[in-house]
């Protein structure tokens, strides 16, 4: 049956012909031809065959009126049909790469192909691959919104090269989705390869040579079983656990992914909690100037107990702090404390506060600090910063700002763990820092390997020619401590002299630190 003949309108104009034979056999069965005959006879002098010729001329314009309505009508429909498609593909496309998007996968309905007549094989295992640009924020900044924007381009269209175009869609920001079909897992691992290679290939915009990294995960999809999305969530898992392992790297997801986002996710809704009710509080450790042996100063280390009294390791909540942006409210808040604890002390004792590299990117940080010590009443010359060398080369522009900002206002700054970052010369030659302070990592190991003490000796050597101090981590024993007082150090701290602690010990070590230095 032609298609018009199925529609509604091709059955109601069906309906309205068969009533129309049916009244045409109806009236020649009981003679109503002849009939009207006799009527237009009959009453021809009252102008009945000028009505009938006037109904009959009607219903022919009614006829033609009909018609035109209809082709109205039809290209008003096709009109409307298309600004339907249009504003479908607007929801379900990426207008910069003009990629499929989120909501397009999220329709997405995968159908069996069978590969034989009976229709049960499926042409092939689906694998779910999520890739995330890594480093994209700062070539963002780098080369301005629209360079990122054709960055972007650029990465689809490399994406789309290796893959089904149909099947790669742009999940937003930097993140993209590939549906890849029959892969082993061999040739899984392959592809993944492959999209890092076409992702890390320099790209050249306005004439800069840009590069950003790719981190993937992928799964396979349980065909039957559940749905796309569900593979793609567990994709994502296995993406942001090879994102922690640094750029470029890929990963199958494994169970074990979903238990540690389970336990991040905990950590994270407790961190907040704890920020909130200011449960987060500095410890101290002391500095010793080893020429006097008394307390210079304490660097204040963050110290978390949680509500099950289980204590939680700075390198794992800042960590969280960082990402999740909750870093700055938590710096000013142990901050604050740490200043009202420092002006308990004497004045020549100063407060060291770590810094964390991702502050660094933060163009208030010295305005900042500056409010959280007027507003505590410590003088900026008792505070010194302590940064690591991973802190510099994020953005080294902003980073000397902030140094020279607190600089000029009489923060002091230490260069923290020196020697275990990259570029450790570069960043002493380039900054001007008070104080650096060697790594405990060296501290360590450097009685047992002669080629690490000559290191350590040249950085105190470096030092003292460069006219900054210096101090040592981590001291633990009695024969370090007098090794790295004949090398000239500086300052130390370790165990060997304290361990960190409570605000409300730290004058009574003053205190008993001052009375052995008296008796010694
Ligand atoms: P860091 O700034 O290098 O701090 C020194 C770390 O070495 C501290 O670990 C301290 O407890 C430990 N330590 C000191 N003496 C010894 C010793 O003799 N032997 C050994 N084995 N370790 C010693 P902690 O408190 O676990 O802090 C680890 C890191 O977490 C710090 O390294 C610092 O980078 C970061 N951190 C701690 N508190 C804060 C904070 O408030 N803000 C920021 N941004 N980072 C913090
Ligand atoms: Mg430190
Ligand atoms: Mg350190």
């Amino acid at each position: 049956m032609p298609v018009f003949f199925r529609s509604r309108a091709g059955r109601q104009c069906l309906s309205v012909i068969a009533l129309g034979v049916t009244l045409w056999i109806a009236g020649a069965t009981l003679g109503f031809s002849d009939w009207l005959a006799a009527f237009v006879t009959d009453f021809a002098r009252y102008g009945a065959d000028k009505l009938i010729l006037a109904l009959g001329i009607g219903g022919a314009m009614s006829f033609v009126y009909s018609v035109l309505r209809i082709v109205d009508l039809r290209s008003e429909m096709e009109l409307r049909a298309r600004a339907q498609a249009k504003a479908d593909w607007t929801a379900t496309h990426d207008h910069l790469t003009k990629l499929p998007n989120r909501y397009a996968f999220e329709r997405k309905v995968l159908r069996r192909k069978p590969t034989d007549d009976d229709g049960e094989e499926w042409a092939g295992n689906v694998t779910v691959f999520c890739v995330d640009l890594d480093g994209f924020k700062k070539v963002n900044d780098l080369i301005g919104h629209n360079g990122g924007d054709a960055l972007l381009v650029e990465v689809s269209k490399r994406i789309c090269a290796i893959g089904n175009a149909d099947c790669v869609y742009r999940f937003g920001g930097d993140e993209f989705l590939i549906l890849a079909i029959g892969l082993s897992s061999a040739a899984e691992e392959r592809f993944a390869r492959l999209l890092i290679q076409a992702v890390t290939r320099p790209i050249l915009i306005n004439g800069f040579a840009v590069e950003v990294g790719a981190s993937i995960g992928y799964d396979r999809w349980a065909e039957d079983s559940e749905q796309l999305e569900a593979t793609a969530h567990r994709a994502d898992l296995a993406m942001y656990e090879a994102k922690s392992r640094g750029p470029n790297h890929y990963l199958a997801f494994e169970e074990t992914m979903r238990d540690k986002v389970a336990t991040r996710a905990s950590l994270e809704a407790k961190l907040r909690v704890a920020i909130q009710k200011k449960a987060i509080r500095p410890f101290y450790q002391p500095l010793i100037d080893l020429r006097t042996g008394g307390v210079c100063g304490f660097e204040a280390l963050a110290r978390w107990t949680d509500e099950e009294g289980v204590s939680i390791p700075p390198i794992v909540f800042i960590a969280i702090a960082e990402e999740t942006g909750l870093i700055t409210a938590l710096f000013e808040d142990l901050l604050a404390q740490a200043c009202r604890d420092a002006l308990t002390w004497q004045d020549s004792i100063t407060l060291s506060f770590n810094v964390s590299p991702v502050q660094m990117e933060d163009k208030l940080l010295a305005a900042r600090i500056l409010k959280v010590l007027s507003a505590n009443g410590l003088p900026p010359q008792r505070l010194e910063i302590e940064i690591t060398e991973n802190a510099l080369i994020q953005d080294p522009a902003s980073a000397a700002a902030i140094l020279d900002d607190l600089h000029e206002a009489g923060v002091q700054v230490a260069l923290d763990d020196f020697g275990t970052g990259y570029s450790s010369l570069e960043q002493l030659a380039r900054y001007r820092f008070d104080k650096i302070k060697i790594d405990k990592s060296f501290i360590a190991t450097y009685r047992d390997d002669e080629r690490q003490e000559k290191i350590v000796r040249a950085m105190f050597g470096l030092g003292r020619s460069l006219n900054i101090a210096t101090t040592a981590e981590g001291i633990e024993e009695h024969r370090q401590l007098s090794n790295l007082i004949q090398l000239g150090c500086d300052i130390g701290q370790g165990y060997l002299f304290g361990k960190p602690m409570p605000a409300e010990e730290t004058c009574a070590f003053v205190s008993n630190q001052t009375a052995i230095k008296v008796a010694g």
